[in-house]
């Protein structure tokens, strides 16, 4: 278990956002409210309050078991929350269904890629706009995948299941860009992948904020994580313990203790 400390911030007041405490963004797009997450008896979350603001990578780090795809799942609908609020682009949408949440542009990415083994690299993209009926869209949204991973490009007819782990970290982001996202919630995508292959999942993550898609990253690659991300929160058995800048997250010297080490 780790503390506060002075560079770092406690968790601050409900949705708080561009005071001295709580992430600076000026325009957030997620807030989290006070949220609180049942397993049957089990109380996965404790009351999880955090905030993504346009054009930011926030991290979400913890140990396993800590809950972090638990709030994920929780913001996309998948889960019901027993209390508090999931708030995008300034609604309450605890009640708004999964599939009506990914076209709002509220997008999961989850772990363990979670692709169509036994259909194409096209056929998977398809899948990500498959509430859009327009052709033309549908091609822009796919080019633009494919600009951002060439890889897919070679594999384009491809069956899914013969590509390599991190090809298939890389569909799964591509998926998930072609629902034409606002915000992404990544789940662990360095999982089980070589350090070079890493690194490049974590260079696209940088590239899709450049493409003006906020990202919440669930990692437990924390240091690679919160070098690349602008504000960090950390979990630890259902609560957020800390937060802060991710420079200041990464300074924190029990953070480095628990996380960085
Ligand atoms: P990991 O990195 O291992 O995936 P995590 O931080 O994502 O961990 P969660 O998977 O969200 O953690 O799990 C949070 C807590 O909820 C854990 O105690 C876990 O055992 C419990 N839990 C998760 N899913 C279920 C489930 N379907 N039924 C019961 N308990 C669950």
């Amino acid at each position: 278990m780790i503390g506060n400390t002075a560079e770092v911030s406690p968790a601050p007041p409900l949705g708080q956002t561009g005071g001295p405490l709580g992430n600076p963004t000026t325009e957030p797009l997620l807030n989290v409210r006070d949220l609180h997450v049942h397993y049957g008896k089990i109380h996965a979350l404790q009351g999880v309050s955090l905030t993504v603001g346009k054009d930011q990578i926030v991290c979400l780090i913890g140990a396993n078991g800590a809950g972090k795809t638990t709030t994920l799942r929780a913001i996309s609908g998948i889960l019901a929350a027993s209390g508090g609020e999931v708030v995008y682009q300034g609604e309450v949408i605890n009640a708004v269904a999964p599939f009506d949440i990914v076209g709002r542009g509220l997008v999961q990415v989850p772990e363990g890629r979670r692709i169509f083994s036994r259909m194409t690299v096209a056929e998977n993209l398809r899948i990500g706009a498959f509430r859009q009926k327009d052709k033309q869209w549908i091609a822009d949204m796919e080019a633009r995948s494919l600009d951002m991973f060439p890889v897919l490009k070679q594999r384009f007819k491809q069956v899914a299941g013969t590509l390599s782990g991190g090809e298939q970290q890389m569909l799964a982001m591509a998926r998930g860009m072609m629902s034409n996202p606002k915000v992404l919630l990544l789940d662990e995508p360095s999982m089980g992948l070589a350090p070079l292959l890493v690194e490049k999942i974590f260079d696209t993550v940088v590239e899709i904020r450049k493409q003006g898609v906020a990202v919440l990253l669930v990692e437990q690659n924390a240091f690679l994580a919160l070098q690349i991300g602008d504000y960090g929160y950390v979990l630890e058995t259902g609560k957020i313990v800390l937060e802060g800048s991710s420079q200041a997250l990464l300074e924190n010297a029990q953070v480095k203790e628990a996380y960085l080490g």
